[in-house]
């Protein structure tokens, strides 16, 4: 079967210096991975190479087979095959919330206006917000505005979905209903990459963690064995240092 996402030996350079040092990832369809590691360790680098907004220095990455860091590819093309939630709402203000979710649909994907928002609606039901539509985000909260910004991730049915920290700006309140959201999305069968703090629903919903630890993966397997029995020194102690605040 081919891997929904294959990346092998990811290569990625600031200034002269190595974020990602040789990073390789696999999802297979349905798979849920938790991409876990501290600050400044290269998770968003990571996700933001794979979708090709940032271009990678060496490596090769594959979607569904199609070979996307060859320079020939249209990166616009392979970016609206990914789905991609950040930490941040990136809405934009001066549209509605319905207008936030079809505006790719519609735009890049040229379907028409009718569908679109029928769509949309339909996805506003599924987040749970379909008395949002016509609201602005300012009128939203933070929850609400990440549940319309995962809205708007998946309105295009992406192949595979990113999501880079996407509670970490949320007032702990409101963590639970993003997390529940995404916990329904994996249920459902999406094929999610997410970078993620919150362990007890990486363990929980993730069927993969990967540990990345100064740009390379030190330690990747499920759940359950790498926050349980971890094998790796530096990975039990940064689980450590995390559960201890
Ligand atoms: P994480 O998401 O795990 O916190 P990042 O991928 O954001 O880590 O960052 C990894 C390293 O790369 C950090 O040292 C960060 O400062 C650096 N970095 C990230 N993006 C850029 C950029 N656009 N220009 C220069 N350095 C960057
Ligand atoms: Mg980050």
């Amino acid at each position: 079967m081919t891997a929904v996402l294959r990346a092998t030996d990811l290569w990625k350079s600031f200034d002269g210096r190595a974020v990602l040092r040789g990073v390789s990832v696999e999802l297979d369809v349905h798979d849920v991975v938790a991409v876990i590691g501290a600050s400044g360790s290269g998770k968003s680098t990571l996700l933001r190479c794979l979708n090709l907004l940032e271009p990678i220095d060496d490596g090769q990455i594959f979607l569904a087979g199609d070979d996307i860091s060859d320079p020939r590819a249209d990166a616009n093309r392979v970016r609206s095959r990914f789905g991609i939630v950040f930490q941040g709402y990136n809405l934009f203000p001066h549209l509605t919330v319905l207008d936030n979710i079809t505006l790719a649909a519609r735009f890049v994907h040229r379907m028409p206006r009718r569908e679109a928002e029928e769509r949309g609606r339909e996805l506003l039901a599924r987040v749970g917000l379909a008395d949002k539509a016509d609201a602005h985000p300012d009128r939203l909260s933070g929850g609400q505005q990440q549940r319309v910004a995962i809205a708007r991730a998946i309105a295009t049915d992406p192949e595979v979905l990113l999501l880079d920290e996407i509670t970490s700006a949320l007032d702990p309140m409101l963590v639970g209903e993003v997390l529940e959201l995404v916990r329904t999305l994996a249920e459902d069968g999406a094929t999610i990459l997410m970078a993620t703090h919150e362990m007890a629903f990486a363990r929980d919903v993730a069927n993969r963690v990967l540990f990345l630890d100064q740009g390379a993966i030190v330690e990747e397997g499920p759940p359950a064995q790498l926050f349980g029995a971890a094998r790796e020194p530096r990975t039990r102690e940064f689980l450590a240092r995390f559960t201890a605040g």
